[in-house]
């Protein structure tokens, strides 16, 4: 038996600590380290006609990106896998690798709004159009195809507003009629999704978020299955898109702890969304895991946990009162992204760049990103912030 074959058979926990490293090649240390590096000497004249040798050239990779691109295609079940400079790279050359002029693609609304930007300034130049898809339309998604056709992007949950998509019925749309199907996974990770097994061709993960796990770090990975391994893989060579030595590093020291850090996230999460959905100023919760979130019953079916990032829906209360709940907030920081250890929340509007859904939630939305601090203490600041909104919207 083969060592990846042994090792197919223990948990996804017992894995992360194995995969992607190989102490023997390291003089016997546990860690690939940081290799830096553009030019590979060849020994001789017949080396260097035949590029003999695992590493040719920086851009084409070093033992450490080949660290981290074997143990994610391990993780989630890829073929290969390519290492970006950021999350929205990972799209981009994913997109990339699947259209070309004339082609016509099938986005989901609730992407990550940049996804969509690339869509309708860059791909729109380039000749290729795209039609954006109500995900909960699930496999009604197949009229909207043309024969024109090539992509149909997913994202689950959505975007902010976190509705659950019926994957199985969308990636099988794609199978159907031909279609790259490529799925934004940051959320779920392979841990709670693993995507190849579920069908999807193209997978990215914006490692930004909890694969790095600290605010301190910019990386994508994007992985592909046996049929679209080479084109993902030539597209990301021509570009030579390639992500930083000290990232990848980082990379691989977030992807040891990556189980423990996603369940304490999705236990932490689920804390604080159960303790907001019983607050009177709270109208409702938009976490995967709750009834009141449309889809939740393709989460249950489909996925394996549920990570610290959800949004809510206020009752109705002047923009005064809100600044008065956020401005006050002593552990909860007001930024972009999410996933690292530090608890996040930031109001959003996704009204203007939706397009086949309607957005109107009945009151201001919050989405959530709930870090390591300790619950009861996030809930007193909260707490705290709720009786500044109540008194400012008197
Ligand atoms: C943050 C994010 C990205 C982009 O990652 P960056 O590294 O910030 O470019 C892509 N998709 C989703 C769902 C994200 O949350």
């Amino acid at each position: 038996m083969s060592k990846t074959q042994e090792r197919g058979t223990l948990t996804m926990r017992t894995r992360l600590a194995a995969a992607g490293r190989n102490p023997a090649e390291q003089f016997g240390f546990v860690n690939t380290p940081v290799y830096r590096g553009s030019t590979v000497l060849f020994p001789t004249y017949a080396d260097l006609m035949a590029r003999t040798g695992r590493f040719s050239y920086g851009t084409h990779g070093t033992p450490t990106t080949q660290s981290l691109e074997s143990a994610w295609s391990e993780l989630a079940g890829a073929e290969t896998t390519v290492l970006t400079p950021t999350g929205l790279a990972a799209i981009t050359v994913a997109l990339l690798s699947a259209v070309k002029a004339g082609d016509h693609i099938l986005v989901a609304d609730t992407v990550y709004r940049p996804t969509r930007t690339f869509c309708n300034t860059v791909l729109k130049r380039l000749g290729v159009e795209t039609t954006y898809y109500d995900p909960m339309i699930g496999g009604a998604v197949a009229d909207l195809a043309r024969p024109n056709t090539s992509v149909l992007f997913l994202e689950a949950p959505g975007s902010q507003s976190f509705e659950v998509p019926d994957l199985p019925a969308l990636i099988a749309v794609a199978r159907d009629k031909g279609l790259c199907s490529i799925l934004d996974n940051t959320w779920a990770t392979p841990l709670f999704y693993p995507p190849h097994a579920a069908g999807v061709d193209i997978a990215v993960e914006a490692g930004t978020k909890y694969l790095s796990g600290h605010s301190d770090l910019l990386l994508g990975l994007t992985s592909a299955n046996a049929e679209w391994a080479g084109r993902l893989r030539a597209t990301f060579d021509a570009f030579a898109i390639c992500a930083g030595p000290e990232d990848v590093f980082l990379g691989l020291r977030g992807l040891r702890t990556l189980d423990l850090r996603l369940r304490e996230a999705e236990r932490q999460g689920l804390a604080m969304a159960h303790w907001l959905a019983a607050r009177p100023e709270v109208a409702k919760v938009l976490h995967p895991a709750f009834a009141s979130c449309p889809g939740h019953e393709f989460w249950k079916r489909d996925f394996l946990g549920s990570s610290g990032l959800f949004s809510i829906i206020l009752k109705p209360c002047p923009e005064t009162a809100l600044a008065a709940f956020l401005d006050g907030l002593a552990l909860f920081g007001m930024g972009y992204s999410w996933g690292g250890y530090e608890s996040l929340v930031i109001p959003f509007d996704c009204a203007s760049y939706r397009s086949a859904t309607r957005w109107a939630p009945g009151g201001p939305a919050l989405r959530f990103s709930i870090g390591l601090e300790d619950a009861g203490d996030l809930q007193a600041d909260l707490d705290a912030g709720f009786a500044r909104l109540r008194q400012a919207s008197e």
